[in-house]
């Protein structure tokens, strides 16, 4: 069984019993004691704060990290060393030490000798590269073991990129003896997640983000309650959001949500993948050679729409035509036997919460004038969606060659984005991402264009109230905010990569509670 481990990294004994206290509350299910931030990592400390651990059921790790490794200050090989021992006297179940260090004259024969004196501690023998991936982390890892057969090994390196997640994710899948193994970064998160899928040792977790005692490392609530940390084992299904970047986004919250709720053997997570197609590619080609990681399916957010249907169409899989003809997919979905298959759902997500927060049908739209503002990825879907219901689209954009692209595309009209000023359109959809958190102050349109006839629709959904919406509303017109078409996409798209309906009622809460 995986173990949840909070690292404490306090200045003081208060402020780590403190945070030794918030850990417990939130569901530690170890304490590594990081001594080496204590301003003085003494002996009588170490004891203490072992103590206190102690007392509270916990297992215990201690560690006074060298410098050379992320410790925090120059502290003295003997000091290390006696500050160990003590922490072992008190009662430690893990003492870690870095494998460089290990190899120094001398340090073996009396960690040997300690570890024999308190047999019911064992050793963590550790090296951590923040630079980037180990040259040869299997290599690493065969030394580490032979030289210390009795020990857990650790090796953490940093991830520059998603894609360098999986050599961890490997080496813990075919290791069967203790192990740590996960990458630092924000790149590297997976793989502190997934230790516990992939059946690591330990993994790091902080008591809150602003104490993290390294790069990545997620807060123990958020492990407990976002991440289902409880809820997680072998058999898990993997589903997660790609984009770049995906920390603002709501799948994982609805999804995981709704899994809770259904009581799901599954976890969706933040998948950042920067770059481009080729990264994009190799990230999803590297999930399909490792069934194991028993990934089902993604959504796909900015800006990766149009290399998700590009993958699938180079991999030979189905292409909802749909997709095809709007040229982006928010939607990957891994079948049997590793077949992919690419489908949009913000098309229906626009339409259907255009029509249904308006009541009505949609062949009520037919020839309406609707003015679409934007010539992204939002901005096709939605023109498709208009167009199949018989609307006479207008596409105002900055960059006006790009609204005349998808003009003569799709049989629209095209128009600078200046003219709307003059515009007389019923609709109007708001596709840009002006007016999205943190810059709310702006909008694609002046607030004369509205009249109490409008109907304004903003695909923006954070904040939920756009000035966009705010100036139409205060105009009379009727509003549409984007998280009516959030919502309505992810309920489609739950239903392809899953297979069944989510609880409507229950992910519109968790949207809206994330928003408000
Ligand atoms: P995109 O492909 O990058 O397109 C962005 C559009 O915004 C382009 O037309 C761009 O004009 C325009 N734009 C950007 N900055 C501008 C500025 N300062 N002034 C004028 N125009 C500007 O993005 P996207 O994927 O279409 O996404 C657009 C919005 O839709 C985002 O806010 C996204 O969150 C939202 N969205 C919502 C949902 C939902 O479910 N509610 C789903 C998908 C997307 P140029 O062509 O001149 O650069």
């Amino acid at each position: 069984m995986t173990i949840l481990a909070v690292s404490i990294s306090a200045e003081s004994v208060e402020k780590a019993q403190e945070q030794i206290d918030r850990s417990v509350c939130q569901g530690a299910e170890a304490i590594e004691l990081r001594l080496d931030f204590l301003e003085n990592p003494e002996e009588a400390a170490a004891a203490n704060l072992v103590k206190y651990v102690k007392a509270k059921g916990l297992p215990v790790i201690a560690t006074c990290r060298h410098i050379s490794e992320g410790g925090s200050a120059d502290w003295p090989t003997e000091k290390r060393l006696k500050v160990l021992t003590a922490a072992m006297e008190a009662g430690a179940d893990f003492i870690d030490w870095e494998f460089a260090q290990y190899l120094q004259p001398g340090v073996q024969e009396m960690l040997t000798a300690a570890l024999r004196r308190f047999r019911t501690c064992r050793l963590i023998l550790s090296a951590h590269d923040f630079h980037g991936p180990f040259e040869d982390l299997s290599a690493r890892y065969e030394a580490m073991r032979t030289l210390c057969p009795e020990a857990v090994v650790k090796l953490v390196y940093t991830a520059g990129h998603i894609n360098d997640c999986f050599e961890a994710m490997d080496l813990l899948y075919q290791e069967k003896e203790d192990l740590i193994v996960f990458a630092m970064g924000p790149a590297g998160m997976i793989t502190r997640i997934l230790a516990k899928k992939l059946g690591g040792f330990l993994t790091f977790a902080c008591p809150e983000e602003a104490a993290a005692a390294a790069p990545g490392q997620i807060p123990v609530r958020k492990m407990k309650t976002l991440y289902r940390w409880d809820a997680l084992n072998r058999q898990t299904e993997l589903y997660g959001i790609i984009g770049n970047p995906v920390g603002h986004s709501l799948s994982p919250a609805v999804y995981n949500g709704c899994f809770d709720a259904q009581g799901r053997n599954a976890l969706h997570l933040p998948l950042e993948v920067g770059g481009g197609q080729a990264e994009f590619n190799l990230f999803l080609q590297s999930v399909l050679q490792r069934p194991w990681l028993d990934f089902r399916g993604f959504g796909v957010t900015l800006p990766h729409k149009s290399s998700a249907l590009e993958f699938v169409h180079q991999e030979g899989g189905y292409l909802e035509p749909l997709a095809e003809r709007i040229g982006a997919a928010n939607t990957v979905k891994i079948g049997h036997n590793g077949q992919v298959s690419a489908y949009n759902t913000d098309c229906v997500g626009a339409l259907n919460a255009l029509t249904e927060t308006l009541g009505v049908e949609r062949k009520e739209l037919r020839n309406q004038e609707a003015a679409v503002i934007g010539a992204g990825g939002a901005a096709r879907a939605v023109i498709v969606g208009l167009m199949d219901a018989g609307c006479r689209v207008t596409v105002y954009n900055r960059t006006l060659e790009k609204a005349q692209s998808l003009a003569e595309e799709f049989g629209c009209r095209a128009a600078p984005l200046e003219e709307i000023r003059s515009c007389r359109a019923r609709i109007f959809i708001n596709c840009t991402s002006l007016g999205m958190a943190p810059n709310t102050d702006s909008t694609p349109v002046p607030a004369e264009v509205f009249g109490p006839n409008s109907v304004a629709f903003d695909t923006v959904y954070v904040p939920l109230e756009t000035r966009f919406l705010r100036e139409a509303k205060a105009a009379g017109a009727r509003v549409v905010s984007g998280a009516e078409m959030f919502i309505r996409q992810a309920v489609v798209q739950y239903r392809h990569l899953t297979g069944v309906e989510p609880d409507e009622l229950l992910l519109r809460r968790i949207v809206m509670e994330k928003l408000k």
